[in-house]
């Protein structure tokens, strides 16, 4: 079958930590996730090693609107390139003002530094597949699937039957470790739908699933698994934590010693722990977690 190419777009200068998936046609290229603005010089550099220019990025798939995977997606309009997406998610891509004023308020000075540039994207140049109706460009048959529960406008997209790009919702797995983390961050984190997403995900049956953060998973089955009972473990720290109505940094903190626990059971080093934290930070995470439970699972006062 066809292959893909995994681009390292070197997120801050580190390897392994924000992935595209470059898909080559007879006419050009498809880009699976665009990466944030920052990182489009490190795209091109990956692209011309293919043998590619920016120019020939015919469609860009993106699984979600979150910076690290869209950000860049209208300089790649700019240049000609289809963006599709979820109909969520859409709208912000026509018109990112609200999108790009959360994000700064979680990364206050910060924001420019690591994510550049953020175009919006030509409403002409937006096109929202369907959840579950197969599609094809350039001999490449994509099936789109909604799967919420890190972000209400997610997709994970099935290449040829046989290989699904995940996004976030397959969560965080580095190269070379056993080891699955969840990124919570708000305001859409939600435990139950994304327990729904994961065996949906399961149940597209691909033989290799392929995460943004990073690169290919060939025991998807284990790793669907190993999601989900990560899912189960959370909800029991939180059904724990947080009746007792943590601060936020009490509660990354928790969330902290609980994910380095799981990751020393998994064999994991201080260093690749710290290389999780890169990708997917406990502080927002936290965030996250909080606002889920604060708006679908604190009882009213007096209940
Ligand atoms: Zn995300």
């Amino acid at each position: 079958m066809a292959d893909y190419h995994v681009l390292d777009l070197y997120f801050r200068g580190y390897p392994a930590a924000i992935a595209a998936c470059a898909i080559p046609h007879e006419r050009g290229v498809i880009l699976v996730e665009s990466g944030p603005g920052s990182t489009l010089p490190a795209l091109a550099c990956g692209l011309e090693r293919l043998g590619y220019r920016l120019e020939d990025v015919t469609d860009v798939l993106l699984t979600h609107i979150h910076l690290d995977h869209a950000g860049a997606a209208g300089a790649l309009a700019r240049r000609g390139a289809r963006i599709h997406v979820h109909p969520v998610g859409a709208p912000h891509m026509v018109n990112p003002e609200r999108l790009l004023k959360s994000a700064r308020r979680l990364y206050q000075d910060e924001m420019d530094l690591l994510w550049g540039y953020f175009l919006p994207v030509p409403e002409e140049q937006v096109v929202v597949p369907e959840d579950g109706k197969p599609f094809t460009l350039y001999g490449h048959t994509f099936v789109a699937l909604d799967t919420p529960g890190h972000a209400s406008h997610h997709y994970a997209y099935l290449w040829n039957g046989e290989v699904l790009f995940t996004g976030d919702v397959a969560g965080v797995r580095l190269p070379g470790a056993r080891h699955v983390r969840l990124p919570t961050p708000p305001p859409e984190f939600h435990l139950e739908t994304w327990r729904a997403s994961v065996r949906k995900l399961l149940d597209a049956s691909a033989r290799q699933w392929v995460l943004t953060h990073f690169g290919p998973v060939d025991d998807p089955e284990w790793h669907g698994q190993r999601l989900l009972a990560v899912l189960d473990d959370l909800e029991a720290l939180l059904e724990d934590l947080m009746p007792r109505e943590p601060d936020v940094e009490t509660l990354t903190q928790a969330l902290l010693e609980w994910t380095w626990k799981i990751g020393q059971e998994d064999g994991l080093t201080r260093e690749q722990h710290e290389q999780y934290e890169l990708v997917n930070p406990t502080w927002m995470s936290a965030l996250g977690v909080q606002r889920y439970w604060r708006k679908f699972r604190a009882q009213p006062e007096g209940s």
